[in-house]
């Protein structure tokens, strides 16, 4: 049984092999059901259902049906033709419809009743769902009838046999240093590596089926140790922004609200040769604007492919120098492929001299000058595309690992971002995940790690009020959907955009 679990513990392969005998049912049909996309539904079903509420249900009919996409306008092609054509055909410039919405918020003043009720505190729900989770794991590697070691200690999966209850599993978030000084150290089971006793001996302490699944067990529940909401000991700044503002030279269309989606045209080729727009989720060109860019930036754009950010990035026409990096070479040649078909030379502004193409892991990229601002756009669990794709799916079984670590690589090209930016710049991180783990947990891990490993400080700044008059284009989360520090953009059926967090952070120190 062990090895079934070990093959994919959270997975409900065991549960399948029971209910098929059970039931008769077709087993095409069984293994159809359990595809990744619908073992991603039923994950985020259990997740977002007790982190959300009721406002689960309407995100994922949402998240289901077709999403929305903006035009971004390409200013390399026959901008002033595009944004006429497209107007004609119904669309609204997203700045025009933002000034809008401002002036009436202007004019109108909140009363308490419409304020955002508070977010309950996600630290509950998530301490709670991690222990539920915990708990669920030790009963499947061990269930009743066996000899059950009650204390697990995710930070080194290392198995005690003491008899405490499972609700005292130890605290996923303490430190190392803490876990060290807690840790209670039976003697009885320390092999001198000179007495010259090989890893066979341990053998007679543990049952071996019992040591093989373990050895490559990473438990659902260490996912979760990436959300901490404890703030002791750690400079957390949280203030206002005040820098943001629309470039003047991006444009981007949109349809309004409850408006039918497929009212945009395919995208054509101009007279120069590029397309005349870059069709996109309108979350993505929010991460840009979250960069608040500067004319002569050095922007880094640390996991950048396939380059729609960047792309957007570049319609500014305020950066000096943009890197793209991606670890994944192939994807990385997609980046250079949409450049080629978007972007041109003219007179001075040489595309190719402002913008390098790097392919390095963003864990370990270095350089020297630092940059003016980064953007971590990261690898997450892609919730939209693990719901309806099979295809490359993050929860596809052999995946489990790379699925559970990836709020540690999150955190890990994060700490990198604040290192390459320089004091004064910013940094905004952003995923396509409503996980409160990968977003505001992920964040706060990351400040934590490197003010305690860098002696850096970032700020994060606020963005709610600047973003305040997108609400007539997309949906911002609120109630137990609004992040601490980030804004989420939650799908809905009437403005179908996200899910995306994205969060900015100036570095002070
Ligand atoms: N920013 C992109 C855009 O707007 O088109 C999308 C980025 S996608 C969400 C995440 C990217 O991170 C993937 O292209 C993936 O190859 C890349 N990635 C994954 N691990 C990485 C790592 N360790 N270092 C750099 N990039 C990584």
């Amino acid at each position: 049984m062990l090895n079934i679990l070990k093959i994919n513990l959270s997975s409900r392969s065991f549960f399948i092999l029971q209910t098929r005998f059970k039931t008769k049912t077709h087993w095409a049909k069984l293994k159809k059901k359990a595809g990744p996309k619908h073992k991603a539904l039923n994950h985020f079903d259990d997740f977002y259902g007790s982190v959300f509420g009721e406002q689960w249900p309407p995100m994922k009919e949402a998240l289901l049906r077709r999403s929305k996409y903006v035009a971004v306008i390409n200013n390399y092609g026959d901008a002033e033709e595009t944004m006429k054509y497209l107007s004609n055909r119904g669309a609204h410039c997203l700045k025009d419809l933002m000034k809008i919405q401002q002036a009436f918020s202007n004019e109108y003043t909140p009363t308490e009743t419409d304020s955002d009720t508070q977010p309950k505190s996600h630290t509950n729900i998530i301490d709670n769902y991690i222990s539920k989770l915990q708990s669920d794991e030790v009963s499947e590697v061990y269930p009743k009838s066996d000899n059950v070691p009650e204390k697990i200690d995710l930070n080194d999966n290392f198995v005690k046999t003491d008899n405490k209850k499972v609700d005292e599993i130890v605290s996923v978030n303490r430190t190392l240093d803490q876990a060290i000084d807690d840790a209670e150290i039976d003697q009885s089971r320390i092999i001198e590596p000179s007495m010259g006793i090989n890893s066979e001996v341990l053998y007679q302490y543990i049952p071996a089926t019992k040591l093989k699944g373990l050895e490559e067990w990473v438990p659902e529940s260490l996912h979760y140790s990436y959300y901490n909401s404890k703030d002791k000991d750690f400079p957390l700044i949280v203030e206002p922004e005040t820098e943001f503002t629309f470039p003047e030279h991006l444009k981007v269309y949109t349809y309004e609200m409850n408006s039918d989606w497929s009212m945009f045209p395919e995208p054509k080729r101009c007279q120069t040769g590029v397309f005349n727009y870059y069709p996109m989720d309108c979350s993505s060109v929010l991460a840009v604007l979250a960069l608040c860019l500067s004319p002569g930036d050095r922007l880094l754009d640390l996991c950048s492919a396939p380059g729609g950010k960047a792309l957007v990035a570049l319609q500014t026409l305020l950066p000096d120098i943009v890197v793209c990096n991606d670890v994944s070479i192939s994807r990385s040649n997609r980046t250079e492929r949409i450049f080629r078909d978007y972007l041109l030379d003219f007179g001075d502004n040489k595309w190719r001299e402002r913008v390098l193409l790097s392919r390095v892991d963003g864990r370990i990229f270095t350089d020297d000058q630092g940059f003016d601002k980064v953007l971590v756009d990261v690898p997450c669990t892609t919730d939209r595309h693990s719901v309806n794709e099979d295809e490359n799916n993050i929860f596809r079984p052999d995946r489990v690992k790379e699925r559970l670590r990836i709020p540690e690589l999150q955190t890990q090209l994060l700490v990198n971002a604040l290192k390459l930016v320089k004091v004064g710049g910013a940094v905004v991180y952003s995923t396509c995940s409503l996980s409160p783990v990968q977003n505001d947990g992920v964040l706060h891990t990351a400040l934590r790690h490197a003010f305690e490993t860098h002696q850096i400080v970032a700020a994060v700044r606020d963005l709610s009020s600047s973003l305040r008059s997108l609400s007539s284009t997309l949906q911002l989360g609120s109630g137990p959907a609004k992040p601490r520090f980030g804004q989420l953009v939650v799908p809905s059926t009437a403005a179908n955009f996200g899910p995306a967090y994205i969060a900015r952070l100036v570095r002070v120190k």
